[in-house]
């Protein structure tokens, strides 16, 4: 059995008593690499750049389901509308208006997740609640059919500290469930709360992720050159 192979099946082992949905996170990695993990089973594969999604989408078997992890630019999205599984990153109304434009410009209905801003650091994209209860109160989600809203994606400090991960990933589940009470309609379906990778996917778990984006404790760690 490969490395990778080996990886993924521990992972799993150690997972047994939680529903997920595993999303291996490929960026930087070979396409050699994603067929082992391929070949293994896997079948949900994310990225963040949008040239490295769309190659990989060219190059590997169709029935992958391809996920959008990244911070996602307006004049991109053209290029993965037609074939992404769920894009995670949206972090604004004028991204879910463009995914909407283009998505109607060939009648398929992308699923997207709202992105929370729930780190300390402000490098890390994404709404605040504020922002939410606007957006989801507004006219958007009636007025953009060609997007369906499935649920929140975020991301936890760079931390050692396991309390404070536990407390920002605790504070998104709270905020889930009550946006998925509050706010219902035709094109949202709460269904994804997509947190945790390879350093906290586990606290994510106890703290009710449905959908887990894991890389290097796949794929081993990540070189940029
Ligand atoms: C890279 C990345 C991951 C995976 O990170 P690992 O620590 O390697 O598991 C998860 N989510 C997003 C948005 C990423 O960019």
């Amino acid at each position: 059995m490969g490395k990778l192979t080996k990886n993924l099946s521990l992972l799993h082992a150690a997972l047994g008593n939680y529903h997920y949905t595993l999303v291996a996170i490929s960026k930087t990695k070979p396409n050699s690499a994603i067929l082992e993990a391929y070949n293994a089973g896997q079948r949900h594969f994310g990225e963040n750049k949008v040239q490295e999604l769309t190659d990989k989408y060219d190059a590997l078997p169709k029935d992958i389901h391809w996920h959008m992890v990244g911070h996602l630019q307006r004049n991109k999205v053209k290029f993965v509308v037609p074939f992404v599984h769920l894009i995670h990153s949206v972090d604004s109304l004028r991204l879910l208006r463009e995914i909407n434009k283009e998505a109607a410009k060939i009648n398929r209905v992308v699923d997207c997740l709202l992105q929370v801003h729930i780190a300390e650091e402000d490098t890390k994209f994404g709404f605040d609640e504020k922002e939410l209860d606007d957006l989801l109160a507004g006219d958007a989600p009636r007025e953009l059919p060609f997007v369906r809203i499935r649920g929140l994606m975020g991301m936890a400090t760079f931390t050692e500290d396991e309390q404070q991960i536990r407390r920002e990933f605790s504070g998104l589940k709270k905020l889930f469930d009550r946006l998925s009470k509050q706010y219902r309609g035709k094109n949202i379906a709460w269904k994804e709360l997509s947190m945790g990778m390879s350093g906290d996917y586990q606290l994510a778990l106890e703290c009710g992720s449905t959908m887990i984006r894991v890389g290097s404790a796949i794929f081993g760690e990540r070189n940029y050159a």
